[in-house]
């Protein structure tokens, strides 16, 4: 981890008379050099004689942002100050989902779900919860000490929220939990997440209830799809929650729409002890091996997860990927190639109704985040600008580079999947068809 006093003392030295504001832009961006190439901060900005902030700083802009420096505006560097907070770092130790306090709605007391959640966890101190009083672990990091089983009442169905600008693909949610087991270093829930513990509903039936008569959009597919992975893996607690079994007969039934299973685990003995449906798609998000092992802690590795897969095609599901997020690292092409033939040598094609591709992106306040649960960390190395919609983004021409590499090659691997680009300009998503 690299350490800030020393490049604030550095920084101190070589230009003493400089304002808060121009000292915390340098620090900035001095600390990502550093952080990013290993390097002494006096090999990234040695000492000059008439050094002056515009110089340090076109110095360090062009170190930092090599590609999209003189071609991005200067507004789309986007230079935070730099908190650095010990206490917040992961846990990487690995260990088990057993929540210390169980809270319980009383309105879901004698529901199944509470009830497996108290054969299951009997360790655990239970609770009455109003749904007033907010509870919850000290830190996101500990989020998984604490369960909540509720009784949701508002927020059973809607339109994903694509950001503004781009080509949506006209995907529906069930929040169908809220919280998850694994870390993986890019998940928005560390910044998003406010209440930390684990929320899973036990009254899916209401949701269900709501899907019927409902108006869906379609995009591009051939029916409305509507998933369930949007706060949560959408199987990862399934053991406990059973959903899968409320769901598959459900969806079953309605061959006009299709339910999506939205995962990184391998919790497929729900899906498996359902027969199979046609309109069911169990889509695992996947990444080159290398970058799982590094970044989606806690996760299976890209061989289990393509075995699980295979399974639950054998047993009469299709199957949907997410290469997202797709960070291009050195040696992306070779590693996501390979990551895809071994896709396509572990399952069968055709029953891959679709496949994403997304590079990573995320908004302003997760990249503190981020650096402070993980400041080891190379996901943010990258060269990310502020785009249209405020978030951050790798430039233009990078991710046409990678959409022109990654859809191409899916569409010749799985030529009856729909291959498709998620959460990007129209024009990018329509360069990679
Ligand atoms: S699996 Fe999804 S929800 Fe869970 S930590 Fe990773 S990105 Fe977040």
């Amino acid at each position: 981890m690299v350490e800030i006093k020393p490049l604030s003392d550095y920084l101190d030295g070589l230009l003493p008379a400089l304002g808060v504001n121009k000292k915390r832009e340098l620090l900035r961006l001095l600390y990502e050099v550093v952080k990013r190439d290993g390097v002494a901060p006096q090999t990234v900005l040695p000492v000059e004689k008439n050094l002056n902030f515009e110089r340090a700083k076109k110095i360090l802009l062009q170190k930092r942002y090599p590609h999209s420096f003189g071609k991005a505006p200067k507004s789309a560097f986007y230079l935070p100050k730099l908190e650095l907070d010990p206490a917040q770092r992961a846990d990487l130790t690995p260990h088990a989902f057993s929540p210390k306090n169980i809270y319980i709605e009383p309105a879901v007391a004698d529901s199944p779900l509470a009830r497996r959640a108290r054969e299951r966890f009997p360790a655990a101190q239970f609770h009455a919860w109003d749904g007033q009083e907010m509870v919850g672990s000290p830190s996101f990091s500990r989020r998984n000490e604490t369960l909540v089983i509720h009784r949701e009442k508002y927020d059973f169905l809607k339109p994903c929220p694509c950001s503004a600008g781009n080509a949506g693909c006209g995907y529906n949610l069930v929040n169908l939990g809220f919280g998850c087991r694994f870390d993986c270093e890019y998940c928005f829930l560390q910044q998003y997440q406010n209440l930390h513990a684990v929320l899973l509903p036990a009254n899916v039936q209401d949701f269900l209830d709501k899907i019927d008569g409902a108006a869906f959009r379609r995009g591009p597919f051939d029916r409305p799809r509507i998933g369930s992975g949007e706060f949560t893996d959408s199987l990862a607690f399934d053991e406990l929650t059973q959903y899968s079994r409320a769901l598959v007969p459900f969806f079953r039934a309605r061959p006009q729409l299709q339910f999506e299973f939205k995962t990184k685990s391998t919790c497929i003995e729900g899906l498996l002890a359902e027969a199979g449906a046609e309109n069911v798609v169990v889509s695992w998000s996947v990444n080159a091996p290398q970058f799982i092992e590094r970044v989606e802690h806690f996760t299976p590795p890209l061989a289990q997860r393509l075995a699980a897969a295979a399974q639950v095609a054998q047993a009469g599901y299709r199957l949907g990927f997410h290469f997202d997020p797709v960070v291009p690292f050195d040696g992306w092409k070779a590693a996501y190639t390979q990551a895809a033939e071994q896709m396509a040598q572990s399952v069968p094609a055709d029953q891959v109704a679709w496949i994403s591709v997304g590079l990573l992106r995320f908004s302003r306040e997760l990249k503190k985040a981020v650096e402070n649960r993980f400041p080891d960390n190379f996901i943010l190395d990258g060269e990310f600008l502020l785009d249209f919609d405020g978030k951050m983004r790798y430039p233009e021409d990078l991710r046409q580079e990678v959409y022109s590499h990654m859809v191409p090659l899916l569409r010749r691997l799985f030529p009856r999947a729909v291959v498709y680009v998620c959460m990007e300009k129209p024009h990018l998503c329509s360069c990679a068809l």
